[in-house]
């Protein structure tokens, strides 16, 4: 792909920082007007002046993804920027890691909040933009944790799972309107979400279930989201994209006496 392939204005939330700053930068480089949204006021910030670096244009706005009027206000300042948005990007997230038997409800309506309603939430306010303009790409942040349980991702794998639902909805009820709807699940990326949990430990019990056979970075999930984006992936719709190194697609490893090298 090369530059100026990917047209319109985009408007990725958790831009301000890991997966959803790498895939605002890789926009912005292949010629979109990114709108970086997120609630980290300094990861905003940081993400423009990586943009405006690259020489590109970039929107920074304040926006809590499970507040309506904040969504409501991210779209309005979006609009007035540049017209409406074309592409969306859901990528903020939070993680919870609490055993089942302990999970605080507190903490299940919060992860809730963020991860699936507000997905769903700017997901809505897009689309209505996007059927006027009959042409519009969202792209959600599943995981591999939403096909694979994992201990104490009661609450995230949940959420995650639900994305995947909520996206095929998403395709249906929009595909009609020339917009799609698409996600990927991320496998074992290292962001500031993630790091603190790969400690050496996590990583040599982790790397037998990946055939690449390295954790992976957010550059490689920023790249997936630009192909999901341009205009060339108009017939995949309510996919979710697993970008894990193979991890999903492995079972045993080792059989009998027959062991993989
Ligand atoms: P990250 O580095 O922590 O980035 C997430 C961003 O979202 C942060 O800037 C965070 O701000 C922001 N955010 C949190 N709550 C928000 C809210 N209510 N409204 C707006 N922004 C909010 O995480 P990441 O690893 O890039 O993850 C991005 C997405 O990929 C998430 O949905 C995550 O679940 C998913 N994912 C990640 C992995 C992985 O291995 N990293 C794997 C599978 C799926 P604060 O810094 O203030 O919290």
């Amino acid at each position: 792909m090369t530059k100026n392939e990917i047209n319109g204005v985009a408007l990725v939330t958790g831009g301000g920082s890991g997966i959803g700053r790498a895939s605002a930068l890789q926009l912005a480089a292949k010629g979109a007007s990114v709108v970086v949204a997120d609630l980290n006021q300094q990861g905003i910030d940081e993400t423009v002046a990586l943009i405006q670096a690259q020489g590109h244009e970039a929107l920074g706005i304040k926006l809590d993804v499970s507040d309506p009027q904040s969504v409501d206000n991210a779209f309005a300042l979006t609009n007035d920027w540049r017209g409406s948005c074309d592409i969306l990007v859901n990528c903020a997230g939070i993680l919870v890691v609490q055993p089942l038997l302990d999970f605080p409800l507190d903490a299940w309506n919060r992860l809730m909040a963020i991860n699936l309603t507000g997905t769903f939430l700017c997901s809505q306010r897009a689309a209505r933009d996007m059927v006027k303009k009959r042409y519009g790409r969202i792209i959600n942040m599943a995981s591999i944790s939403g096909s694979r349980a994992g201990v104490g991702r009661v609450a995230y794998g949940t959420s995650k799972a639900a994305i995947s639902g909520l996206t095929r909805q998403l395709a249906l009820e929009l595909g009609a309107y020339g917009i799609t709807a698409n996600a990927i699940a991320p496998g074992a990326i290292v962001t500031a979400m993630t790091e603190a949990a790969y400690t050496d430990v996590t990583r040599a019990k982790l790397l037998p279930m990946i055939p690449a056979g390295h954790l992976g970075e957010a550059d490689d999930i920023a790249s997936a989201v630009c192909y999901l984006a341009s205009p060339q992936a108009k017939y995949v719709n309510g996919h979710t994209l697993a970008v894990d190194g193979g991890y999903l697609a492995t079972g045993m490893t080792q059989t009998g006496n027959l062991e993989l090298k």
